[in-house]
């Protein structure tokens, strides 16, 4: 649970102290809540987040690309988010990215829920700043930031539902549509997704 969490606590009233996404980003750069991924770091990637962008795309954690680089989604998972985002009709540069953690977990391990929880408290600020009207979660640790641990992703993808005061669509991670290449089932449901995505925010 966050309340039990002093840390987690604790960020969410930074969180709440800060009345932009600016005042936010350099907030997030100093954070050591998690002290593994603070020693282990080269970036804090905050996020990409263009004025006005009225759609969000919310990965896990950045990868040892984006640690290198500072931003989210610039490795190949990004490469291949770009073209089905182009593909879709939507310009990479117009869209807001952001994970549920911001510092890369070693190895590119699944963030622990305790990381996830704490880092939360950052991701959940920013959504609140932003105010997109679409936010789109890629893979099952976006999903369970947004709807918890009971739904799996093949039964809740690709719908696009109420949510926050804004809307929600789940799908796939790049990640998963490179590894089961471009005749799986991912890959074919990640475009079909971005594709409703980008009906949605038109
Ligand atoms: N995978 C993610 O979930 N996020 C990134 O930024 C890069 C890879």
């Amino acid at each position: 649970m966050r309340g039990t969490d002093p840390a987690a606590a604790a960020i969410v009233a930074q969180a709440a102290a800060c009345e932009s996404l600016d005042a936010l980003a350099g907030v997030v750069r100093g954070c050591v809540a998690c002290p593994e991924l603070a020693a282990l770091r080269t970036s804090v990637v905050v996020g990409d987040f263009p004025y006005g962008a009225r759609l969000l795309l919310v990965g896990e954690g950045p990868g040892a690309t984006e640690d290198e680089v500072g931003r989210p989604f610039v490795g190949k998972g990004g490469q291949l988010l770009d073209a089905l985002l182009a593909e879709a009709g939507l310009d990479r540069a117009q869209v807001a990215v952001a994970n549920v953690v911001k510092c890369r977990p070693p190895g590119n391990r699944t963030p622990t829920p305790a990381e996830a929880r704490r880092c939360t408290g950052w991701l959940d600020r920013q959504l609140a700043l932003a105010a997109p009207s679409l936010v789109v979660t890629l893979g099952l640790t976006a999903l369970r930031w947004a709807s918890g641990t009971g739904l799996r992703l093949r039964d809740v993808r690709g719908v696009v539902r109420d949510w926050r005061g804004t809307r929600l669509l789940s799908t796939y991670h790049p990640s998963a549509a490179l590894r089961f290449g471009p005749a799986g089932e991912p890959m074919a449901m990640l475009r079909a997704d971005l594709r409703v995505a980008a009906e949605a925010v038109s």
